[in-house]
């Protein structure tokens, strides 16, 4: 028998989710977020539940390969743009829109060879300073590419730094309004914070939003608003099964480094999974986890292959006959109990995207609703 570990995909979250976006936003379209293998899921794992998008959004042109091969013939748009020039080749061929962020992407699109135009999205860098072109030199980066022969339709982009937190959006949108007003062409604006927190903001429009963490049912926000607030549903479960039950002393130790010692007589599981696996080793004793569906908190340390919990609130779990009581680490448990991957994120001191996108090869994946 293998590892009892495995990972879930749910279509239906998934779907529940994009769903739950066009509420937020009916009139505009939305590019599902597919980067990173679709934020750890596996692209081809979540096409099911998010094909009703209106286009696919990412990074990496074997990416938009992969989606392309799955039969879609919507919208594709590379998010940094092309990093070398036959990378326009690909998009010529695989009809892929494009970020164009700086001026040696405008010299790559004037010396490619091309039948059809390219569709692209020219990046203004509102704040944010990563990608793009400043307010300034916004225009003349736009009156170039719209005199190539290369070109298409522009649209025109921008990203938000803050638009999960207090300082918002309010700097960024109004230089990206004052360079963008009496532009001609499509915007896209709004992450999936921007989309759920600012969507009433009468400054902000957005025709295509870019929809990432919300998606994959996550707060972007988190822990000022969970994924409950916002009514999204996890879409990743991982989980496993006991394997041992250790009946403590007070004064006994458990795991390396002896982190967590006992005041008192203390029943724990050990559960197969570990940081091998894409568990956090920055959790430690108190983060949460469910044990037969309770929740219940890790104690000691995480190691490769395996975490220890506290049994105290489900003293009825074990490994009888075999068949050890499911952990779940994060996500849905069978009993329909939810622990939001956010909260495991924050008891390891960093974001749902960084855990869901670390899962790692050894787990195997489940899709679950898949036609
Ligand atoms: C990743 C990414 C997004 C999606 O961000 P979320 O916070 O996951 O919604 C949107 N736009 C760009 C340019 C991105 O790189």
């Amino acid at each position: 028998m293998p590892r009892p570990i495995a990972a879930t995909i749910h279509t239906a979250a998934l779907h529940h989710n994009l769903q739950r976006v066009r509420q937020s936003v009916p009139d505009a379209k939305v590019w599902a977020v597919v980067k990173a293998n679709a934020y750890g899921h596996g692209i081809e794992r979540v096409f099911e539940g998010l094909r009703g998008a209106d286009g696919f959004a990412l990074l990496d042109l074997a990416e938009a390969e992969r989606v392309r091969h799955l039969g879609w013939r919507g919208p594709i748009l590379l998010l940094e743009g092309v990093f070398e020039p036959r990378d326009l080749e690909l998009c010529s061929r695989l009809g892929l829109w494009h970020a164009v962020h700086c001026d040696e992407q405008i010299d790559m699109l004037a010396a490619h060879k091309t039948q059809v135009p390219h569709r692209v999205f020219l990046k203004m860098n509102s704040g944010m300073n990563r990608l793009g072109f400043t307010p300034a030199r916004y225009r003349a980066a736009w009156a170039r590419l719209g005199a190539l022969p290369q070109v298409d339709e522009i649209s025109v982009m921008t990203h938000f730094s803050d638009a999960d937190s207090p300082r918002g959006i309010g700097h960024q949108i109004e230089a990206f309004n004052a360079a963008t007003q009496d532009l001609p062409g499509e915007r896209s604006v709004s992450n999936s914070a921007a989309t759920l927190r600012h969507h009433t903001d009468a400054r902000l429009r957005s025709d295509w939003v870019r929809a990432g963490i919300v998606l994959y049912g996550s707060a972007p926000d988190f822990p000022e608003n969970s994924p409950a607030h916002w009514q999204v549903q996890p879409t990743m479960t991982l989980s496993t099964r006991l394997l041992a039950v250790q009946h403590l002393q007070p004064g006994d130790t458990v795991g390396y480094g002896s982190r967590f010692r006992a005041t008192e007589p203390l029943t724990i599981g050990i559960a197969a999974c570990g940081y091998a696996d894409g568990y956090p080793r920055h959790c430690d004793t108190g983060t949460p986890v469910l044990v037969g569906g309770v929740r219940t908190q890790l104690v000691g340390r995480v190691s490769m292959d395996m975490v220890t919990v506290d049994l105290t609130p489900v003293l009825a779990a074990g490994v009888a006959a075999g068949f050890g009581t499911e952990v779940t680490l994060w996500g849905r448990a069978s009993t329909g109990a939810i622990l939001p991957i956010d909260d495991v994120a924050q008891a390891a001191g960093t974001v749902g995207y960084e855990l869901m996108c670390a899962l790692a090869q050894r787990v195997p994946v489940v899709v679950e609703g898949a036609a």
